[in-house]
């Protein structure tokens, strides 16, 4: 299972399976990610082995952590990929995943977008309203083909998770309502580019609690259930991802009471099943590890100013997650704990990675682990103040590789071409400037 044991002291020293955390922040420099691979394979095959007995393709979520060496990792194992834009597509189909495991989703997939995907030959699209459908049939005839397509229903179901990541309810802008289907299906039966193959559905992300996927599914048997019974014998069921991590106290959900809900719903029916977990495979197999900078006591708190910051990892500010905050150097047996608000260097009150957090005495220079930061972190980083992307380290028991550089400060520069009206001799180039 996923508990997060592969990062783990060893002779006073945090490490990733076999690899001291300390000794990648000497070479690496921080801040810096690091994955550990045994772990992401871990949570994989746990996936697989719940669901074992289904006609079951898990399709990794990419949105989730996108780097190629991840997603190789589980293509290796036999991961299909569920994709929400092109590059997307293409990152998977280099890192080996069969174009017919691909599963393209999302509201706002481009003509462009619909064309590569067909070009490539996928698994299937999953459409989201009915203007998304006539514009991929278009592509489709006009490329002499049709498009195997899934409509995604919005099942409306509250996924009591938090409300940024929340997408079954029928207020979100995601999927086709119920009570829309029955035309929704009759168009795709009538649109010459569209191949009507399956239904999907999607509820949000980081679901610890297993209801609301219990009754989305019973909603998207039942669907499918009803066109069987009109004549149309769909060729598969898609469940989507969502399911959660531990974080906090939070417990994951348990993996086979969620198969247990697949197949009340979905064992009898003559469909193949798709799966797109995203979180659940990377997320607690990542951490960033930054290094305090400062240490500054303020007239009412004391900070640690570190050297990662928001545009490394925005899922503090973004959905007021909670990371746990760990050294990198394990304190020292009966070392007390303080209250320390751990912030970032960027001019933002938003820029902090925790308020109030009981740490042992930490001084600067010391390095911290950001934990269960494989999901939705390097992924969503950027580069704000003109700061460069943390690179990204792969653990495998005492190897390491990166499998993400730091770009240098040229790059920075690189694709910003002045305008003639701005150029003049002194104009500060990629080429000029500091060296
Ligand atoms: C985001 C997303 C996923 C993955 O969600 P996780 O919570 O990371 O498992 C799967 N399918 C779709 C359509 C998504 O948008």
């Amino acid at each position: 299972m996923t508990s997060p044991t592969v990062f783990q002291y060893r002779a006073g020293q945090l490490h990733a399976e076999d690899v001291p955390l300390s000794a990648l922040a000497e070479t690496a420099g921080t801040p810096f990610y690091c994955y550990s691979s045994g772990m992401i394979e871990g949570a994989y095959g746990a996936v697989v082995e719940a669901l074992s007995g289904l006609p079951a393709t898990v399709c990794y979520a990419l949105k989730a952590n996108s780097n190629l060496a991840v997603v190789r990792s589980l293509a290796k194992l036999g991961a299909g990929a569920d994709v929400v834009s092109e590059g997307e597509m293409r990152v998977a189909l280099a890192a080996g995943v069969p174009a017919d495991k691909i599963v393209f989703a999302g509201v706002g997939k481009t003509r462009e977008e619909m064309a590569s995907g067909l070009r490539a030959g996928i698994l299937q699209f999953n459409v989201e309203s009915l203007p998304e459908m006539e514009a991929l049939s278009e592509v489709a005839q006009s490329l002499g083909t049709q498009a195997p397509t899934a409509i995604r229903v919005n099942p409306d179901v509250d996924a009591l998770t938090h409300e940024k990541i929340s997408t079954g309810r029928a207020e979100n802008k995601f999927g086709i309502d119920l009570a829309h289907m029955p035309g929704a299906v009759r168009r795709a039966m009538e649109l010459p580019g569209i191949s009507l193959q399956g239904l999907a559905v999607h509820i949000g992300s980081q679901l610890t609690d297993l209801a609301p996927y219990g009754v989305a599914f019973e909603r998207l048997a039942g669907l499918y259930r009803d066109l069987l019974g009109q004549g149309i014998p769909l060729r598969r069921l898609d469940f989507g991802g969502g399911l959660g991590i531990s974080y906090r106290e939070e417990t994951a959900p348990d993996l086979a009471a969620y198969a247990a809900l697949v197949r009340q719903a979905a064992a009898d029916l003559p469909a193949g099943l798709i799966f797109e977990p995203g979180r659940f495979l990377v997320g607690n197999a990542g951490v960033l590890i930054t290094r305090v900078l400062y240490v500054k006591q303020g007239a009412a708190r004391r900070f640690l100013i570190v050297d990662a910051a928001m545009n490394d990892l925005i899922r503090p500010s973004m959905y007021d997650a909670w990371h746990r905050i760990i050294p990198v150097a394990a304190p020292a047996p009966g070392a007390g704990e303080e209250p320390v608000d751990i912030v970032g260097p960027i001019c933002e009150s938003a820029d902090t990675f925790a308020k109030q957090r009981l740490l042992p005495p930490v001084t600067a220079g010391e390095l911290l682990a950001i934990c269960s930061t494989g999901a939705y972190g390097a992924v969503m980083s950027s580069t704000y103040n003109s700061r460069r992307l943390a690179p990204e380290i792969m653990v495998r028991g005492k190897d390491h590789a990166i499998v993400r550089a730091r770009p240098d400060y040229a790059a920075l520069l690189a694709d910003a071409p002045l305008p003639d009206w701005l150029k003049d001799d002194r104009a500060p180039t990629a080429t000029r400037g500091v060296a």
